[in-house]
């Protein structure tokens, strides 16, 4: 990890032991938008990275199918499809919930099975939506239940198989309204050794083709910040892309930087 005068820190995967990512995204194209490159970085490096799509955003996210005159079943089809192959380029496994979308609604039974995922996967980093999103409260409930899932997992009681979850630190990942939703990133992840890999991903995503073009926006913005924040000189060598990222939990560490 690395850290700069201003408090913003770079994480450098390599720096890290091996790790296991889980990745909480509401419906399919969230993960490959706002998370991609964290999971490309991760799975290059030999990390396990689990993703859980809690519904297929079929409803909500998927209109350019809808104006094609798809029906339910073959929109969902299609967006599965597309999410099964963005986590196949970003080197990921994904695992679909296929509950209902605008609106997802948490339920105990959800909640079961993700705090089931949370014990078998034992991840040590989390990602996730933010707690406010006022234009898409489907984001909203993903945040909600996979901090409520944690917590269960943690719990010794709880009658899930394996032991207690420890605390994973949750990082949330950058909303599309960003400053409207109360983000305020204090993490930036260099992921311009992927970038290509994140790109592919994103254009897996057939169904929102109008949003590669302001994701790809949104990792050079990133990508200047995180120079602007680092190095000796203010600034790296290279063009660079990046992902911001919000603490939940504060940071345990033995030293300030
Ligand atoms: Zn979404």
């Amino acid at each position: 990890m690395l850290t700069d005068g201003a408090g913003i820190c770079r994480y450098r995967v390599q720096d890290m032991p091996k790790d296991s990512l889980l990745v909480v995204s509401a419906h399919v194209g969230d993960f490959a938008w706002r998370a991609g490159g964290a999971i490309a970085l991760y799975a290059t490096r030999g990390h396990e990275v689990n993703i859980v799509c809690l519904a297929y955003g079929e409803r909500g996210e998927s209109a350019r199918y809808w104006r094609m005159g798809m029906e339910l079943d073959e929109v969902k089809k299609a967006r599965r499809e597309e999410a099964e192959k963005a986590a196949t380029v970003l080197g990921a496994k994904i695992t679909f919930f296929d509950a209902d979308d605008y609106p997802l609604i948490e339920t105990p039974e959800l909640l079961d099975r993700l705090a089931g995922i949370y014990r078998q996967t034992r991840p040590t980093v989390v990602l996730t939506h933010t707690e406010k999103d006022p234009w898409n409260k489907d984001h909203e409930a993903a945040h909600s239940m996979a901090l409520e899932a944690r917590i269960i997992a943690q719990a010794p009681g709880y009658h899930g198989k394996g032991d207690p979850l420890g605390a994973p630190p949750v990082f949330l990942f950058e909303p599309h309204q960003t400053e409207y939703s109360g983000f305020m990133p204090d993490v930036l992840l260099d992921i311009t050794e992927v970038w290509d890999t994140k790109l592919e991903a994103m254009q897996c995503m057939e169904g929102q083709t109008h949003l590669w073009d302001y994701y790809t926006d949104v990792a050079k913005r990133r990508g200047v910040q995180a120079k602007r924040n680092s190095g000796p000189n203010l600034g790296l060598e290279t063009d660079t892309m990046g992902e911001a990222y919000q603490r939940v939990y504060p940071q345990v560490a033995a030293e300030l930087s």
